[in-house]
């Protein structure tokens, strides 16, 4: 069976930066498992993964524009220490939750610490970066009803409700 849309994929991933230097590898877990063509994973590994079979081991470079965005250099922003609900134990390159003014909640890296504000960069950590994939379909198969209609994979590598 092919990777197509509604298939359940499982895949493991190791992920390095354009440096070369590795962010993530999935092996010291057991693979993980979407529900194709859902948007689960960044669009440019998806459209990769189309067509491919359980066996294969492939590279995929994906630019930014289709991984996490390009990097915005007014996102640095200087925030009222009151927003943060671990003030208190931030240091410059932690990243955080920021509670937004409009009751959404924003992951953020702290980049300065003051005595009554932080300056945080609000720049998604994987934001402007090319992305080195090195990816291996462990198994392919078709999704029940009860995951087609969850809109995810349960079972091993995904939910266990
Ligand atoms: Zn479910």
């Amino acid at each position: 069976m092919k990777v197509d849309k509604d298939a359940v994929v499982s895949f493991h991933y190791r992920l390095s930066d354009e440096t070369g230097t590795e962010v993530e590898d999935s092996r010291e877990r057991e693979p993980m498992a979407i529900l194709f063509g859902r948007g689960s994973i960044i669009a440019g590994l998806e459209q990769a993964m189309a067509g491919h079979v359980a066996g294969d081991r492939f590279d995929v470079v994906v630019p930014p524009g289709q991984a996490y965005g390009e990097r915005r250099e007014e996102a640095i922003q200087r925030v009222p220490k009151k927003y943060f609900r671990d003030a208190d134990h931030l240091q410059p390159g932690m990243t955080t939750v920021l509670n937004t003014k409009d009751g959404r909640q924003q992951m953020v890296t702290v980049t300065k610490v003051g005595s009554s504000v932080i300056d945080v960069d609000t720049n998604h950590p994987m934001a402007g970066k090319t992305l080195h994939f090195d990816i291996e379909i462990t198994d392919v198969r078709a999704a029940s009803e009860e995951e087609l209609a969850h809109g995810h994979v349960h079972g091993p590598g995904g939910h266990a409700h």
